[in-house]
């Protein structure tokens, strides 16, 4: 058992993948559980979500253009069996067996939400659309600082709907996470963000998104001297409703989401409690809605 672990992710070999084993689920558990507790004020449809979309999808919603240096695409072998029978001495050889790969019609999914907005292209809603979804996503970070992984999952809760609709509801989504994080004794701070755009744009985007606080981060210590994001609360404006041919009450829907890193929400839980989550405190294990470890 010691190998494979109890508690803490473990290390693949290459940065930013990890194995998760029982101890370090029994959190993610809880957290699932913990946010289904939150939205359970509001009728949400749950959709799973899979770890690829559309290529064409997230080059519509404009990640490829903003984040061409995050997104992973999705590779296959497109030539004859003869060309194979040339390239195939290379794999053992340690050589480029996969010059003739060719992109395909999916990529990796970079954020849980996408595949919600693409669902409901060229909808009319006439009642705010609300959807929980949990994927595995990918970005290709640079970095690997503990936190910072290439393969997480993350939940989160979406609304389409009107303007005036999409901006009430992140402000009290917001303020009930950060009060949630407290109760999980976890030390918060609620700060405007952005997002890491790519390219020569890149400060007057950010610029752009901070003064009109469309992202809003939700930062807790996640390791010794080290803060991340755990979730965010993001506000897109029509951006999806326009891409996508949505409209809510007559007008182009707008979106908003909350997003949960789970592994990020795990490791910062098991920094503050400790690993075994059944030796938590009652009152952090109650602020999950009562679920037991
Ligand atoms: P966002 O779309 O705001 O960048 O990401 C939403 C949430 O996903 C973040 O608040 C964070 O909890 C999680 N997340 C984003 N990037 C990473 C990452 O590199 N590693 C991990 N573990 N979680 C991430
Ligand atoms: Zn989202």
């Amino acid at each position: 058992m010691s190998r494979l672990g109890e508690g803490l992710p473990l290390e693949t070999g290459v940065p930013g993948v990890f194995l998760s084993p029982p101890g370090f689920e029994r959190v993610i558990g809880l957290l699932r559980t913990g946010v289904a507790a939150l939205a359970a004020d509001e009728p949400f449809h749950r959709l799973v979500i899979p770890p690829v979309i559309s290529r064409k999808t997230i080059e519509r919603a404009g990640y490829v253009a903003a984040f061409p240096n995050l997104l992973g695409t999705v590779h296959g072998y497109g030539g004859t069996p003869s060309g194979w029978a040339r390239l195939k001495p290379l794999v053992e050889e340690g050589g480029e067996w996969y010059a003739q790969q060719q992109i395909g019609d999916l990529v990796l999914l970079p954020a849980a939400c996408y595949p919600v907005y693409a669902t409901l292209a060229d909808s009319a809603l006439a009642e705010p659309a609300k959807v929980t979804v949990e994927a595995s996503c990918f970005r290709q970070e640079a970095t690997s600082e503990p936190g910072r992984l290439r393969s997480f999952r993350m939940l989160e809760l979406v609304t389409v709907a009107t303007e005036e609709h999409c901006l009430k509801w992140r402000a009290a989504r917001l303020e009930q996470v950060e009060g949630w994080f407290q109760e999980l004794g976890l030390d918060v701070s609620v700060e405007v963000a952005d997002d890491p755009f790519f390219g020569p744009g890149r400060k007057l985007y950010q610029a752009a998104q901070r003064l009109q606080e469309l992202k809003w981060e939700l930062k807790v210590p996640v390791a010794d001297g080290q803060v991340q994001a755990v979730a965010s609360a993001n506000y897109h404006k029509e951006h999806f409703g326009e891409t996508f041919g949505i409209t809510a009450g007559g007008e182009l829907a707008h979106t908003s989401c909350v997003a949960f890193g789970l592994e990020r929400l795990a490791l910062a839980l098991i920094n503050r409690h400790g690993a075994d989550s059944r030796q938590w405190p009652e009152s952090v294990l109650a602020a999950f809605g009562g679920a037991d470890a």
